[in-house]
C-alpha cells in the first residue's frame, strides 16, 4: 500500500492521516470559501471518509447551510481555529492546505469562477464552472 497522506492543523494539536488516494482536488472561489479561508479561494480535496484517519487530538464542529440550502459539517481544531474538513451526505472535503506536503496538489477543477479574484489565472484544460454547477 501507499504512504498515507499525512497532515495536521497549524498549531499541531490535529495530525491526521489519509490512507488511500484522494479522489480529486477542487478549487472554491465563493465568497463562502474566501471568509472561511481568509483567503482568496478554498481547496478541496475529495477524501473518501474511510480512508481519514485522526491520530491525534480532538477536533470540534459546527453545521453550516449554504446558499444552496446543502448543510455542511464544518471540522476545526479547537486550539488555533485551523479547518480540518467539510462533511455532508456527499463525503469529505479536506481542507488541502492542512497537508504537510502540498506539493502534491494539482486542481482538476475550479466553482464559483464568476467570484473569482481577477489576478487568479486558471490553466487551460481544467474544468470550469461559474458557479457550484
Ligand atoms: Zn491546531
Ligand atoms: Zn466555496
Amino acid at each position: 500500500m501507499a504512504k498515507p497522506i499525512e497532515g495536521g492543523c497549524q498549531c499541531g494539536h490535529i495530525r491526521y492521516e489519509i490512507r488511500g488516494n484522494p479522489k480529486g482536488l477542487a478549487v472554491c472561489h465563493c465568497l463562502d470559501c474566501q471568509k472561511q479561508s481568509s483567503s482568496a479561494f478554498g481547496l478541496s480535496l475529495d477524501v473518501d471518509p474511510a480512508a481519514f484517519h485522526l491520530v491525534s487530538g480532538t477536533l470540534k464542529s459546527f453545521d453550516w447551510t449554504c446558499d444552496s440550502g446543502r448543510i455542511k459539517t464544518c471540522t476545526f481544531c479547537p486550539e488555533c481555529g485551523s479547518r480540518i474538513y467539510h462533511g455532508g451526505e456527499w463525503g469529505m472535503s479536506l481542507k488541502a492546505g492542512t497537508l504537510d506536503d502540498t506539493s502534491i496538489l494539482r486542481p482538476d477543477s475550479h466553482y464559483w469562477t464568476k467570484r473569482k479574484q481577477n489576478w487568479v489565472v486558471i490553466p487551460e484544460g481544467v474544468f470550469q464552472c461559474v458557479d457550484d454547477g
